[in-house]
């Protein structure tokens, strides 16, 4: 059984922790998260046990990434089942912050993201979102100080903008992405579908289903226009209102008019009801 994972939630007691970490050799493996833990979290944790000596988790529920519409007072909140989690998993150490700690009163500086935070993506629905999910991790990576960083998959264009972000501004932290993890029905795992009620549970899948099919209709040689709006009719149909469902180069998130302009990712964001899903897959 190892140690407990050591809890910080004011920077000094970070930084004890870390020195402690880093008095010893081997990589330190941060995996950011704002809590709600899922097996989609836990397959990050454990890819980061395999990669670092140490793993640290964050939980912070970082209120610049939402919009005053947006969630974050009903945001699902489970600490103690997350913690109980983290430890079950030998995770080391658990950084997690209040507001204050890391927007303290006159708090005056925002990391802005171009490229792929600029894609046309989440960005066209949620303008305010990558600037505060950018900046939130530059913090992160500066208070922590990680070897490596490792982030899903399944938000895509986040996965882009945060590497993008290490890499320009030097920050020293290798960020690795991990494969979706989803429910035995294809439904993505996250910490949003506990909004879904029984029956939008029951057609939530159909998002999944629809991009596995576009992308093998892709891979078939079909027109990329007409299976993309083949596939947003049933994504449709099923009673979601889309906000976007769109072919992207997978590296630079630009738009793409063929299967040829590849490697291809599908990318796909709906409400159904009042809970917004988003998923992607490679063609
Ligand atoms: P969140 O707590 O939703 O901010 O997510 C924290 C991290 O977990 C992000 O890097 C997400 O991309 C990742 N994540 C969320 N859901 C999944 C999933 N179903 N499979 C893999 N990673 C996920």
């Amino acid at each position: 059984m190892s140690r407990p994972p050591i809890i910080a939630r004011t920077l000094p007691a970070l930084r004890r922790a870390l020195d402690g970490f880093h008095a010893k050799s081997g990589a330190i493996a941060l995996v950011p998260t704002m809590g709600a833990l899922h097996d989609g979290h836990v397959a990050l944790v454990r890819l980061a046990k395999r990669r670092a000596a140490r793993v640290a988790v964050s939980i912070f529920v970082n209120p610049s990434q939402f919009a005053p519409t947006e969630d974050f007072g009903s945001y699902p909140r489970t600490w103690k089942a997350d913690v109980a989690r983290l430890a079950a998993e030998g995770v080391d150490l658990i950084w997690n912050p209040d507001v204050k700690t890391m927007y303290p009163a006159g708090f005056a500086t925002r990391i802005l993201t171009e490229g792929p935070a600029t894609a046309g993506l989440e960005d066209r629905f949620r303008p305010h979102f990558f600037a505060g999910v950018a900046t939130v991790v530059g913090k992160l990576f500066m208070q922590c100080r990680p070897d490596i960083a490792l982030f899903g998959e399944k938000d895509f264009q986040q996965l882009r903008v945060v590497a993008q972000m290490a890499r320009d501004l030097d920050l020293g932290v290798r960020v690795i992405g991990a494969p979706t993890v989803r429910e035995r029905d294809g439904l993505a795992m996250s910490s949003r579908n506990v909004y879904l009620s029984p029956e939008q549970r029951r057609v939530a899948p159909v998002l999944y289903r629809t991009m596995k099919a576009t992308a093998q209709r892709l891979r078939g040689g079909d027109d990329l226009d007409a299976a993309m709006a083949g596939g947003a009719e049933l994504i449709t149909a099923a009673g979601f209102a889309l906000d976007y469902f769109e072919a992207r180069h997978a590296q630079t998130l630009a738009p793409v008019q063929s299967i040829k302009d590849g490697p291809i990712r599908l990318l796909v964001a709906a409400m159904l009801g009042s809970t917004r899903l988003i998923d992607n897959v490679a063609v």
